[in-house]
């Protein structure tokens, strides 16, 4: 994805896809009402340090005019680089097209933060309003025929332009963004990819109103008080309260979007545990006004049509030319490699669970609306270590500077000094200005930790400025989270998974703050969604490094260390149930996959046939282990962005363990590993190949055995 359209994405993690319902919004008229001059705080660059947003004089009336402003002078500045008399060159149009929208850039960098983090119905409603817009806008860029002809024309002769490899990467890039975006289509082409991409985005929209009331509608409901035996007063408390809201008698037992439901956890009544997976498991094939599954073969079959038109064998290779994988073979390889170890894990964890249902005389065979109750009891026996016990020597501060910042000054050299001169959107937010081993200003980082209602749920880092020599601009990055705020006066006591959360959002943090490229589109963060997640997964080994952990990890009364035989305990329940995550993840990745692997003459009758089929070719049709999503709510590949991109998850994690495998063969927590990690890819942003750029650091191209060691799994694959 090119810099224009990552304004719509610049967050990770829990915040990444914004709802596709938003293209429905209703066509309100939005029209610059408000004039845009001077006195809007987007007007021109801030005069803040860093160009830091002026938080405190931005209001909300302020957005709209802006943006609409933005995209109007960014239109203008493409036109005037389409319509030069002059001949293309990589300057006039290329470094132009770079420079172009920095309105718009500003404006919306502030927006996306605030919307995220501390929102408002008036600013929701104008998030609606904007989506389409800013589409559009994206539309009139990259299916300007004036303006890929110059760029084509300089792809062409690229080789002979004497450009330095950053600027080679970045006419590369643009010609890949065009064509990806039907740009090289004729004009027939261009109006039936058009029809395409919209019965996509409204059958995507349809596919997502449907699931939400299959969701609602399917939810296992009783009136049985024996039926929920095993469940907290409060949690029942709740049930009934779902129940009044939907004007029924008894208890309603919300149902989540993955196939596992928590509560079967708890619940004791196997009849009740059965019919609540059912009910998940089945939710959107009912046959009625809520059934999916005529839509995901539309859209499958659509997809791979689209993928034709553009000259791909099909979608999953057409989505894959702009990220590291590259190819769908590469991804359905790497999925079906591991195949083999997580279920061989999983069985033996089934194995575990069978001995425990067999000692109680349970007199059935584990199926998987079993697994979550058993294997709750085994990770209880196993590992049973009480929140209460941990979480004291969890301190928010601590855990920040003594840890979070500990490591990246052990690795890197950097220096963190909080500044308090800087406008802040709420008060709990703080600022640090982060500083070279030598001294030299190199970031600013915020952070907004605290949970708030008007907050997106999860946890996401976020660009407020983008780092550019040609712009002449140093990182403005933000990590926010929803950690409990403790009451005043108390101490902020936060999980052990809270402080993963911090190191993993940390890792995001430092990918910006480190980057040191010439252009803003290859800038940091801006690297495909199978890298993306690799350097914050990575910073999270820091979190559990012994001498990090004992850095961090001390009682915020006594000051003393975590007691050994819990910390050890702690590390150990790190791998626990493995075999099953990594089996139903598998899964749904593969899943995925062959959707999207389908030609395009592709006419399905039957989704469930083609599922079952799908999972027995890849060895993953394990009965007590159902994929992760099953495909008629498989949410994230229909509607949320990450058709043939369900495997980029794994994929990062596949990079990260390889990355501290290398760490540990090279001495561990080093300044020399750390350097030149920094420089060999952190810095890099998407400058390179990221193939060949992960390969020049490592020395070998990634391989899965660091992960399966990691996740536990390895002894299997040795065999
Ligand atoms: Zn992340």
């Amino acid at each position: 994805m090119n810099r224009l359209q990552r304004i719509f994405t610049y967050c990770f993690c829990g915040a990444l896809i914004v709802g596709a319902g938003m293209l429905h919004a209703q066509g309100m008229p939005v029209g610059t009402s408000e004039p845009f001059g001077p006195a809007n705080p987007f007007y021109t660059a801030s005069t803040l340090p860093f160009h830091a947003a002026p938080f405190d004089k931005i209001k909300d009336g302020d957005y709209q005019p802006a943006i609409m402003a933005g995209m109007e002078q960014q239109i203008k500045e493409m036109d005037v680089i389409a319509n030069d008399p002059a001949a293309p060159t990589f300057d006039n149009t290329l470094v132009a097209m770079e420079r172009s929208g920095l309105l718009l850039t500003r404006a919306m960098s502030a927006f996306n933060l605030i919307t995220g983090a501390n929102t408002n119905p008036g600013l929701q409603h104008l998030q609606e309003v904007l989506a389409p817009r800013l589409a559009a806008h994206q539309d009139a860029i990259f299916l300007n025929a004036k303006l890929f002809a110059r760029v084509k024309t300089i792809y062409e002769k690229r080789s002979s332009l004497g450009l330095d490899a950053e600027s080679l990467r970045l006419v590369e890039y643009y010609y890949q963004q065009f064509v990806k975006a039907g740009a090289n289509l004729s004009d027939a082409d261009k109006v039936k990819l058009k029809k395409l991409n919209e019965e996509e985005s409204a059958l995507g929209a349809s596919f997502t109103n449907k699931l939400l009331a299959a969701a609602k509608a399917g939810a296992y409901s009783t009136t049985d008080p024996a039926a929920l035996a095993g469940l907290s007063e409060s949690e029942k408390a709740a049930d009934a309260e779902a129940a009044r809201e939907r004007k029924q008698q008894g208890w309603v037992l919300a149902m989540q979007n993955t196939t596992q439901q928590p509560v079967l956890a708890s619940l004791t009544n196997r009849a009740t545990r059965r019919a609540v997976f059912e009910a998940s498991w089945k939710r959107a094939e009912h046959g009625d006004d809520n059934d999916t599954r005529a839509i995901i073969a539309r859209l499958a079959q659509l997809r791979a049509q689209k993928a034709a038109l553009l000259g791909y064998p099909n979608f999953a290779s057409w989505m894959l030319t702009d990220q590291m994988a590259k190819t769908a073979d590469v991804a359905l390889r790497f999925v079906e490699t591991l195949a083999p170890a997580a279920t061989a894990n999983a069985a033996r964890e089934a194995s575990d669970i069978q001995a425990l249902i067999d000692a109680q005389k349970g007199g059935f065979t584990v199926q998987p609306w079993d697994w979550e109750f058993y294997s709750e009891q085994v990770r209880k026996a196993k590992y049973d270590i009480d929140e209460s016990q941990l979480k004291p020597y969890f301190e928010l501060n601590t855990v920040l500077q003594d840890g979070v910042f500990y490591a990246a000054h052990k690795l890197y050299g950097i220096n963190f000094k909080e500044r308090k001169d800087l406008p802040v959107y709420q008060p709990d937010v703080r600022v640090f200005e982060v500083t070279d081993a030598e001294g030299s200003p190199l970031a600013l980082w915020y952070f907004d930790y605290y949970k708030r209602d008007n907050k997106n749920g999860g946890a996401w880092m976020d660009s407020l400025v983008g780092q550019s020599r040609l712009l002449g601009t140093l990182p403005v990055v933000f990590n926010v989270c929803n950690f409990t705020k403790p009451a005043p006066g108390q101490p902020a006591l936060i999980s052990y998974e809270d402080v993963t959360t911090m190191f993993h959002e940390f890792g995001h943090g430092l990918h910006g703050i480190f980057s040191s490229v010439n252009y803003p589109s290859l800038s940091g963060t801006q690297v495909p969604r199978d890298f993306v997640e690799f350097p914050s997964q990575f910073n999270e080994h820091w979190a559990s490094e012994p001498t990090v952990f004992s850095h961090y990890a001390k009682h915020y009364q006594t000051g003393k260390l975590m007691p050994a035989e819990l910390a050890a305990k702690l590390e150990k329940a790190q791998t626990f149930n493995q075999g099953y995550k990594l089996t139903e993840l598998l899964a749904a990745a593969d899943l995925d996959l062959r959707w999207h692997t389908l030609p395009a003459t592709t006419d399905l009758k039957d989704t469930d046939a083609f599922e079952a089929d799908a999972l027995q070719k890849a060895k993953l049709a394990i009965a007590y282990v159902p994929p992760r999503y099953r495909s008629s709510y498989f949410l994230h590949i229909w509607a949320n962005g990450y058709s043939a991109g369900y495997y980029a998850y794994l994929w990062s994690e596949m990079l990260d363990d390889d990355a501290y495998q290398w760490f540990e063969d090279h001495g561990g927590l080093t300044r020399a590993n750390g350097d030149r990690f920094r420089r060999m890819v952190l810095s890099r942003g998407y400058t390179e190949d990221l193939q060949k750029l992960y390969f020049n650091w490592a020395g070998h191209d990634p391989s899965i055995e660091p992960m399966l060691k990691i996740r536990g799994l390895k002894e299997k694959v040795a065999k």
